[in-house]
């Protein structure tokens, strides 16, 4: 079972690329993103707390999100490998996933961080809020969302660094170069 972090800015790919491996490995994927939008499209309550974070730029709170990513977890079927995808953000959540992991016998096998530079983050999601319908695609809420990021995920790299972890590719080229350097590190694991 390799559970793996994909890791990156907003706007550097984790989306688009986890797709890839999940077709070509049959991952799993867990993107908290994508959780908290069903939640809010289904109107819940937990939807509607989480809209006041994500419209803001704002992070949801840990002790939240990480009960949010244990029910996901234990919620899926046995599979070959997971992608962590918009989990962990914070180096909080980062412990806890490494606990959960633990308590069920297993651990993150890998981070794979995307590095994109920040000026062609913001142009992609500047494109991206054209056709996403995202409410926090616009440029006041995308510069929030990369101060954040920088604030409060990035030290993650090195957290990860010293776990021995984290395997940086070019996020940025076309979608095939960056899967295959993707591919290239999972299939060490
Ligand atoms: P990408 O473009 O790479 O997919 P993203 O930052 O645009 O990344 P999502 O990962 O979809 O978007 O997350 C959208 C929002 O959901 C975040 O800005 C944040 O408010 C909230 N969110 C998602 N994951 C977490 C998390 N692990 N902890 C706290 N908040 C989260
Ligand atoms: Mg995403």
């Amino acid at each position: 079972m390799r559970n793996i972090v994909i890791f990156g800015a907003p706007g550097s790919g984790k989306g688009t690329q986890s797709a890839l491996l999940v077709e070509k490995y049959g991952f799993k994927h867990i993107s908290t993103g994508d959780v908290l939008r069903a939640e809010i499209k289904n109107g819940t309550e937990l939807g509607k707390t989480a809209q006041t974070f994500i419209d803001k730029g704002q992070l949801i709170p840990d002790s939240l999100m990480i009960d949010i990513l244990a029910a996901t977890y234990d919620g899926m079927q046995p599979c070959d490998g997971v992608i962590f995808d918009g989990f962990p953000r914070t180096i909080p959540q980062a412990e806890a996933l490494k606990e959960m992991l633990a308590q069920r016998g297993t651990e993150v096998a890998g981070m794979l961080e995307l590095a994109v530079p920040d000026e062609m983050l913001t142009e992609r999601l500047i494109n991206r809020g054209k056709t996403s319908g995202r409410a926090d695609d616009n440029e006041e809420t995308i510069k929030k969302r990369l101060a954040v990021y920088n604030e409060q995920t990035a030290p993650l790299i090195e957290w990860y660094e010293k776990e021995g972890k984290r395997h940086a590719v070019k996020g940025y080229g076309s979608l095939e170069e960056i899967n295959a350097a993707l591919c290239t590190v999972i299939d060490t694991f």
